[in-house]
This record gives C-alpha cells, structure tokens and sequence, in this order.
C-alpha cells in the first residue's frame, strides 16, 4: 500500500468506527476528514502534508506549542520507569512533586480572603475536577453539621463538562437542554454578559446590578446552599464571555458573607490563558476549591486536580468508623506519565518567560480585534489575555444574533482553513485561542486571517 491508499483507509476507517463528540455524524460522513499527523511549535500537519496554525490550542489544552523537547523528555524518562500505577493506598513520585508545586504556585500568587489552596485532588478530566469540586463541597457541610446545604449556584452562561453533575450546573442551552429531566436542582444567576446585559444597563453606571442579583439570590437561598461555582472572569465555552471588573471578587465577598463556599472553575482559565498564572489572581481572590485540567500537561495527557484549603480538608479528618472519607477516585487518578507532563510543562513557564510575555502578545491581539470590531456583522469582541471572542450579529444596532442554524461561525472556521489556520467556533462567536507560545508575527498572521475570513463570509450577507 502506497501513502496515499494508507490514508484512504484511516479515512474510511475513520468513517466506519468513530463516533466523533459535538458532531452531527451525517455531516461528517459526506465530508473529507483531516488527519492530523504530526505537530510542532504552533502548528499541526494533516496528511496530505498542509501545516496550519493551531488556533484553538487543540481544544484549548496546549500552552507551549507541540513537541516541546522537556516534556518529551519527561515523559520519556517517566516511560522507563513506570507508566501507571494507583493513588489509591499507593502514592507515586510524579504526582507527589506535581502536588506540592501546583500548591507553591497558589501559595505564592494568591492574597486571599480566605486561608491558602493546601491540597490537591487528581482525576482526569475538566468535567471530573468539577464532580470532586462538588461532592467535595456537598459532603464538607454533611461534616459541618449543615446537612440542609445542599443546593449549588451557577451563573448562566457557565459551562463546566459534559458528565451530569457537571451539566447540572452548566448552563449552554444548546448542549445541555434535552439532559434537563436528569439534573440536580441548581439555582443559577444572572450573568454578567454586558453586551446582552439582563438589566438592560451599562458597566458601570450599572453599578453591577448582576452582583445584587446575586445577593438577592444568596440571602434567600443560602442557608440550603452549599457553594457558588463559576467561571473566573471569562465564561469560556458559553460565549467568551469576559465579566465587568468587580464582579468575581464582589462574588468572592459574598460568598464569606453568607457562608457559602466558593468553586473557581479554571480548568481553561487556568495556567496562563488570561495573562496571569490564575484568573483569580487578576481580582486578589482565592476560591474555597479550584478545578484546573486543560493546560496542565500542555495537552500531553489527559489529568485534572481540584484544590482545596485546609478548612475544607480538615472536615473531612475523624475516626475511620465515623465515614468521613471523601468517597472518589478513578482508575487513572494522579497518572505518573501525565503528572511527569505537568511538571515540565509547569517549569516552561519560567524558562520561557511565558506570563511576561503575555501582556506585549495581549496588545497585538487587542489591537487586531478593535480594527475587526468595525466591522459591519462584528457586535462585540472581547479578549483577556490570550483568550478572545468576536460575537457576530446580524444587526449591530439591533444586536440581533445570527440564527444557529446558519452555522455563520463555521462557516469563518472553514474559510480560515484556507487560509491555514484552524479554530473551532461557539455558533456566532469566533474564538481565538492559539497556544501562549505563539510568536508575535504567527500571531498577526492569524489576526489578519480573521479579518479577511470574517470579510469575505459575512460579505455574503
Ligand atoms: C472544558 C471545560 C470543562 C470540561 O473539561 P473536559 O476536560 O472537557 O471534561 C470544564 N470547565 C470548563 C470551564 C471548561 O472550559
């Protein structure tokens, strides 16, 4: 079999025995697949030889770019060692050095109002660091003697996994409407979307009206509360949404007041993505538990933790017959060739200077988007760090959206492709997501490449 008849087969066997996640399946079968086949830097090769830009990070998880040499390395030295073995009853030197320097990070850079991150849970998965973040929390308040703190707050617009717990407090209609009958009851909130503000106000003669919002919520539900979970400072996955300065750490605030935990999901704000290592950090706040999977092993491995204080940890400490155990764990929790990953990947941050770069990458990015902003389907855009969203409307005075099923973002991504760069987008809303390590000129690059994309399909209309 030559090359090409190769690829022919893995097409067809693509075809044949794979259920492709978030993808209408007819579509896919009518179409020609890519197949991606090597990576390197910011950049990924399909088999017919093309590179394009990988400008969704590969599902937002790579932070350095591909093939880095020292984590490579780490795996490999790893592989020669021990590829798996259990956290459960047994421990494992690369999950250990992960833990303790995860928690040096927070310890560090967190002035918080509440005692420090001291403690790490590993799963697998951004949607598994969610399920610990909330059985933790539910159960922490059955120890407490508060067994009545039951009930979760979430913010519309929060997306936080696919596994039910985590769609119970999620709230992306288009994913999560038909799994309705099987949720847990969660209160959700306003969210703080100024441009499609629920108030109909302004940041910030609004004064934060979303913020009251919320006050109103936990003064009446607190007592069956037992956290609020959210999205530090950008709603990700429901729209790129970045919140009005004040809101995150007016949340943290009243969830003290009201004696609710706080759940800062960072599992893709998290290492980097905003401009700093935390979003938390960018309003002084620590969380009571923080989710983090995506960067964590530059896209290596699939790993997640969820970190906890020690207020939090220590309820959980009694004698073996009292069942104050913390009921979980999963087969691959705390992977030594994922963990080995991480800590490479952690030490790029400094030996790259990667958060020192960000704010000179952030001007090229924020420069690039007020010049798309202008653009006559462009409502809104909206970036922090290295994360942006340009919202597409029909109608920019009326702010009215593009009908889904127009499929208007997509139809930019595949444009783009043309133009060797690929992105995944949220309905109408581009997002642009390439790797922290992208180079300033690859970075101008795929900001013009958006421009024109944009042009060119929404010209159409
Ligand atoms: C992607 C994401 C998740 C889910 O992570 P998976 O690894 O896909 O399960 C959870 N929370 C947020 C904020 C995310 O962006």
């Amino acid at each position: 079999m030559n090359y090409i008849e190769q690829i022919q087969c893995l097409e067809k066997a693509d075809k044949d025995f794979i259920w492709h996640p978030f993808t209408q399946m007819r579509d896919w079968l009518d179409e020609r697949p890519l197949i991606i086949t090597e990576g390197k830097d910011c950049f990924i090769k399909d088999s017919d030889g093309k590179w394009y830009l990988d400008g969704v990070s590969s599902l937002w998880v790579n932070i350095h770019g591909h093939r880095r040499e020292s984590i490579d390395n780490a795996v490999r030295a790893q592989l020669d060692k021990i590829a798996h073995s259990t956290l459960l009853g047994l421990c494992n030197e690369p999950s250990i050095l992960l833990a303790e320097k995860l928690i040096g990070l927070t310890d560090s850079r967190f002035s918080g109002l509440v005692p420090r991150l001291s403690k790490v849970f590993y799963s697998d998965n951004g949607s598994t660091a969610v399920e610990v973040a909330l059985k933790m929390a539910f159960q922490f308040w059955i120890h407490k003697s508060r067994p009545r703190k039951q009930k979760f707050i979430a913010i519309k617009n929060g997306y936080h996994g696919d596994t039910v717990g985590a769609m119970s407090v999620g709230s992306v209609d288009i994913f999560h409407a038909t799994f309705g009958p099987l949720f847990f009851d969660t209160i959700k909130a306003p969210s703080p979307y100024c441009y499609r503000c629920e108030f109909g106000q302004n940041f910030p003669d609004c004064g934060l009206a979303c913020l009251g919002a919320m006050e109103r919520l936990l003064e009446r539900h607190a007592k069956e509360s037992a956290a609020v979970i959210l999205e530090p400072l950008v709603q990700a996955a429901g729209g790129m949404i970045v919140w009005p300065e004040g809101y995150l750490r007016g949340v943290r605030e009243l969830c003290t007041k009201y004696d609710v935990l706080l759940i800062a999901d960072e599992v893709a704000t998290g290492f980097g993505r905003t401009g700093r290592m935390f979003a938390c950090e960018h309003e002084q706040i620590t969380p009571d538990i923080m989710c983090l999977s995506k960067g964590i092993t530059n896209g290596y491995m699939p790993l997640a933790v969820t970190l906890t204080t020690e207020q939090v940890y220590s309820a959980f400490l009694g004698e073996f017959s009292e069942l104050k155990t913390f009921f979980h764990g999963h087969s691959y929790t705390g992977n030594p060739l994922a963990c080995a990953a991480a800590v490479a990947s952690l030490d790029i941050f400094e030996s790259d200077a990667t958060l020192q770069n960000m704010p000179r990458k952030n001007g090229i990015m924020q420069n690039a988007l007020a010049d798309i902003a202008q653009l006559p389907r462009v409502g809104n855009v909206r970036c922090k760090g290295m994360m942006a969203g340009v919202e597409l409307v029909k109608d920019t005075v009326t702010r009215t959206a593009y009908d889904w099923k127009e499929r208007i973002g997509w139809q930019v991504a595949f444009d783009m492709r043309k133009r060797g760069v690929i992105i995944r987008p949220l309905g109408h809303i581009l997002v642009v997501m390439p790797p922290l390590a992208i180079s300033d000129n690859n970075l101008a690059y795929f900001m013009r490449a958006l421009k024109q994309s944009v042009i060119e399909v929404t010209g159409k209309y």
